[in-house]
């Protein structure tokens, strides 16, 4: 028997539609360095109808990709509006790629237009010559005369060129399995590889960020997005904010503490979004600068492993929640996210809150051995995480057909490349990658572990583990370490304090001081460099 309900397609052009008008007071603001400047959610919708006018004036028809080459900001608002709604694919470009990665990522989507921040067109101009696919750029905030285009690119300024247009567009309501947007993972290892995002994943991921198992976002809520607009769609965050009619701030270019502050101060955001590092940064500028943040409600970080020192020190000094979750580019992001169970506080509801998260109902999950095989959820039993959903990737794209990096899917599941535990209750632990677990005489030591223990001494500000080989365990645990200004500790005094936090065999014996830990294009850090500099002999190594 067949329900009776209508079959309406889940659509990002019903969400503009709703967004615009509906929520037609909810506001995007972007951080200009000293203030804000400000577009309503209806002006976004005239926008959008006026980009959608113009990208169909360029050529661009459904199924087109359409890239954005650009910070967080009013105009990359209205390209996540317009280009899904009328029937393209949004590819928002990884500003922090590698030269090759561009022109592989963008001969890959083959793009035909990009938009590109005026800030920005300095770096794409070295890039331009190589992307022929692209055949049209339009300049945001910035001086169109800028580009030096190459035969057969045509440049547009984004003003002239929306002013020009019609303030009405006909939005088409697409079959909900179509290609709305899609992201290229920074896959640390190969190509870059391409996740499609369909109008329906989009809209029952927006749907999940906004439960109060999700971000709880709301109407009430002001939130700053500083996880880019290229990174798994800013977590979804766009979306999930015009479907709840939730105000942004966009940070724009200014991604460092001391900005990231003054516009805190100046916008008082309620929630806030980015990876560990930010946020390391911005305790330490608190430190030394003290302001008042509690306006936060909460703060979600994910992206790698939160430390929990930095999860108390925000709550302890600042008066912030800090919200760890966890997920991938390929599960749109969202995968769990650590709300501790009704009916528990203190040290217990801390347990919880350290943990990447509880799955919810639109992610299976499961872990399995290195045969394949199924592991108990026990809270103990660790395996590779596996999980399948309605957002959550079920292939790379591959435009020329064939199936890229089949390996990474196993009878259906996405195979995330996680090593974790899960408790009966669905709560994620992760303890590693599998290519960063260390196995050290036949045990696996949990990198992740050893950085949080490290970290949570108050001379650290970041700590980086890494396995080298050894002769007699096989692997033993380097520890690279990073000290806050002016705080002094030396490798013995780190060692001692981890006494009783990890097992006796675990404590590490070999130390490095750097400078810095090496990030990633999405500012995760980047255990392979550190690996790299070690082979090399570049790391001064410290045994004690
Ligand atoms: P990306 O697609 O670039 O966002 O990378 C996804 C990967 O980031 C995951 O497979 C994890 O390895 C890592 N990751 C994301 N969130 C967390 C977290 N909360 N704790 C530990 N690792 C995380």
């Amino acid at each position: 028997m067949l329900s009776t309900m209508q079959d309406e397609q889940l659509s990002l052009a019903t969400l503009l539609k709703y967004a615009s008008t509906f929520h037609s007071k909810a506001v995007v603001a972007t951080w200009t360095g000293t203030g804000v400047r400000t577009m309503s959610y209806g002006e976004m919708g005239t926008q959008a109808a006026q980009l959608a006018n113009a990208l169909q004036s360029l050529g661009v028809q459904e199924g087109d990709r359409v890239a954005t080459f650009m910070w967080n900001n009013n105009e990359h608002m209205v390209a996540y509006a317009a280009i899904p709604a009328m029937g393209s694919v949004l590819h928002a470009l990884n500003i922090r790629l590698f030269p090759a990665q561009v022109e592989f990522v963008v001969a890959h989507a083959d793009d035909r237009v990009v938009i590109v921040d005026g800030t920005l067109v300095p770096m794409f101009n070295q890039y331009l010559p190589t992307l022929p696919s692209i055949k049209h750029v339009i300049v945001a905030n910035g001086d169109p005369a800028s580009v030096t285009a190459p035969d057969g690119v045509t440049v547009h300024g984004y003003n002239d060129l929306l002013a020009a247009q019609s303030d009405t567009f006909d939005f088409p309501v697409v079959d909900e399995r179509s290609a709305a947007a899609m992201c290229y993972t920074s896959g640390t290892t190969g190509d870059p590889k391409g996740v499609v995002y369909s109008h329906r994943s989009s809209i029952l991921h927006s749907m999940q960020v906004c439960t109060p198992s999700g971000m709880e976002i709301s109407g009430r809520d002001n939130i700053l997005a500083i996880v880019p607009m290229f990174h798994a769609n800013a977590w979804g965050i766009p979306y999930a904010a015009m479907m709840a009619g939730a105000s942004l701030l966009m940070p724009d270019r200014f991604l460092q503490p001391g900005p990231l502050l003054e516009a805190m101060a100046a916008e008082k955001p309620t929630f806030a979004a980015a990876v560990p590092t930010i946020w390391i940064g911005v305790l330490s500028a608190l430190a030394a600068s003290p302001q008042d943040i509690s306006h936060l409600r909460e703060v979600v970080v994910g992206g790698s492993a939160v430390p929990p020192a930095m999860m108390h020190a925000f709550q302890e000094k600042h008066g912030v929640r800090i919200l760890h979750a966890w997920g991938m580019t390929e599960t749109s992001p969202l995968g769990c996210v650590a709300h501790a169970p009704a009916g528990v506080s203190g040290d217990e509801e801390w347990k919880y809150r350290y943990t990447q998260g509880r799955f919810p109902v639109g992610v299976q999950a499961r872990l399995v051995d290195d045969t394949g095989a199924v592991v108990p959820n026990d809270g103990e039993s660790l395996g590779e995480l596996e999980v399948k959903g309605q957002w959550i990737t079920g292939s790379y794209y591959s435009p020329q057909g064939g199936v890229i990096d089949p390996e990474k899917f196993h009878d259906g599941w996405l195979r995330t490349g996680d090593v974790g535990k899960i408790t009966p209750d669905g709560y994620l632990t992760l303890v590693d990658r599998s290519k960063d677990v260390i196995k050290s005489g036949g045990e696996w030591i949990s990198s992740v572990d050893l950085e949080n223990a490290v970290m949570a001494h108050p001379a650290v500000l970041e700590a980086a583990v890494i396995g080298i080989p050894d002769p007699k365990w096989d692997e033993r645990p380097l520890v690279a370490v990073v000290l806050r200004e002016g705080a002094a500790a030396d490798a013995a005094t780190l060692k001692a304090s981890l006494t009783g936090k990890v097992a006796h065999w675990q404590l590490p014996e070999y130390w490095t001081f750097i400078t810095e830990v090496p990030k990633t294009s999405v500012g995760k850090f980047d255990k392979k460099v550190i690996r790299a500099q070690h082979a090399d002999g570049k790391l001064d190594v410290v045994t004690v």
